[in-house]
């Protein structure tokens, strides 16, 4: 392969341009802002909101730039590891998962670690440029325009502009078809704030506080909330709450939640001092495009990142999605399938981790009062199971730890039928005397 551009420089695009250099003479990065320095001049307006990165997400972010977490580290990153890592369901802190590993970093150093191992790739360039549609031409891309009026000639482009992609109306205007969308709306809000870190939680990381099956998911027992250590001694802190129970943008209010969460917030929210201002986000919908369920595609096309699928936040899943995407690209490219041939390898294979995180964020966000579907198949038998297994995790360490490498993307969400650990679940919920 020449040349491969990808439309889109943040986490989902760097991603796919380490893959590309493996396989391209020259990638070419286009991105519209100013994403150098600190990333300060970038409009992603989620950047501002506290970003886990689940345990797959780290693995995959040491696979393709090895030696990255030691570089975040020493630029402030927090490493956390068995205890500093702490889950809470309805209050109660969760039994110790194995092999818990998480990396409390902001999303900006997370971004600048990674932007710097791309930019030092031999191969690929950044340029500031914004994609403004595609050069088809028998039946697959030739290049990309830009809106600076340039053509970017090409053999492979991947759209990795986030979720207001515009591939869809370049593919319409061009006689092909649009992708169809799924969506969940969900009415969700989030607000970020971040507080000078002192010796207060002793080791902790992570915390984070979910309501779950005895407060049948409304925020009564304790408030939705999440803390992590970041560089610059901060605690970052971040609340979220549906439809009329959206954070707000008041400090006060910010803080009066945060005492009504757990106690890691609570402590910090009465020892530590708020620095900044809360920054308030509104998410209304998971969206994903299924461009593997096309008739037909342009040759030499992918589309990673929120461009294909954005979901519910609180699950912490889109920077791991990327990456495995990305896993997804390196496998298709690896295939020995013609990359200027239609991509399906690639959408096949993004597809079974976009239905996996799917599956995950949306049968938890139809618990919510005010979702309202679409409910899958058996939904009613997928939430009472997934109600016994989350109380089973609770109490028992074993369950949990199947339980929180699912929801780390470690393991298929079919690992959870698995009879050995139901049967196990059942065991613990019956030696608790709870319901099974
Ligand atoms: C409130 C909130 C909290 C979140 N928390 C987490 C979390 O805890 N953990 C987690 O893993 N994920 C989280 N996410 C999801 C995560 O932010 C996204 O999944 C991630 O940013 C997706 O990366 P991306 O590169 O696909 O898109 P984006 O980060 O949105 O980047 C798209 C890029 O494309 C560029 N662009 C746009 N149009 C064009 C164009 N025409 N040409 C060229 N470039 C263009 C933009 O400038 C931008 O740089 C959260 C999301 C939200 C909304």
């Amino acid at each position: 392969m020449k040349r491969a551009v990808v439309m889109g420089g943040s986490y989902a695009g760097l991603f796919a341009a380490r893959v590309l250099s493996d396989f391209a003479e020259e990638v070419v990065v286009l991105e519209p802002d100013d994403i150098g320095g600190d990333g300060s001049g970038s409009r992603v307006p989620q950047r501002r909101q506290l970003h886990a990165l689940l345990a797959q997400g780290h693995s995959q972010l040491e696979r393709w730039f090895p030696g990255v977490t030691a570089e975040l580290v020493a630029d402030g990153a927090r490493m956390g590891e068995g205890d500093d890592v702490r889950f809470y369901v309805d209050g109660r802190l969760k039994a110790p998962a194995d092999g818990q590993r998480m990396l409390g970093a902001s999303r900006p150093l997370l971004d600048a670690g990674v932007r710097r191992r791309v930019g030092a790739l031999p191969n690929v360039r950044i340029v500031r440029a914004q994609a403004r549609g595609l050069v088809l031409d028998g039946g697959r891309v030739r290049g990309v325009t830009t809106a600076e009026g340039e053509v970017v000639d090409a053999g492979f482009a991947v759209d990795a502009t986030g979720r207001s992609s515009r591939l869809g109306h370049w593919l319409e205007d061009a006689g092909w078809e649009r992708a169809p969308v799924g969506r969940m709306r969900i009415d969700l809000g989030y607000a970020t704030a971040s507080f000078r870190r002192g010796d207060e939680l002793g080791t902790t990381v992570i915390a984070h506080s979910t309501p779950g099956p005895q407060s049948d998911y409304q925020p009564g027992l304790t408030e939705p909330g999440a803390l992590a250590a970041v560089e610059g001694d901060r605690w970052s802190v971040v609340l979220a709450g549906y439809a009329d129970h959206r954070p707000g943008t008041d400090p006060a209010d910010f803080l009066a939640r945060m005492r009504r969460c757990v106690e890691p917030l609570r402590t910090v929210a009465d020892v530590c001092e708020m620095t900044g201002e809360v920054d308030a986000f509104r998410f209304t919908e998971s969206v994903r495009r299924d461009y593997a369920r096309l008739g037909r595609l342009p040759g030499g096309l992918a589309v990673v990142g929120d461009a294909l699928a954005s979901v519910n936040p609180v699950y912490g899943q889109g920077l791991t999605l990327a990456a495995l995407q990305a896993n997804s690209l390196a496998a298709h490219l690896r295939s020995g399938a013609a990359w200027h041939e239609p991509a399906w390898g690639y959408f096949r294979r993004a597809e079974v981790v976009v239905d996996a995180a799917w599956q995950l964020s949306t049968t938890a966000d139809l618990a919510q009062p005010h979702v309202t579907g679409p409910y899958p198949p058996g939904y009613r038998l997928l939430r009472w199971a997934g109600d016994r297994l989350t109380e089973a995790s609770v109490l028992d360490s074993a369950v949990n730890t199947t339980y929180t490498n699912v929801l780390n993307l470690i393991e298929h969400p079919r690992a959870l039928t698995r009879p050995a650990l139901l049967l196990r679940a059942a065991r613990v919920l019956l030696a608790s005397g709870g319901r099974v």
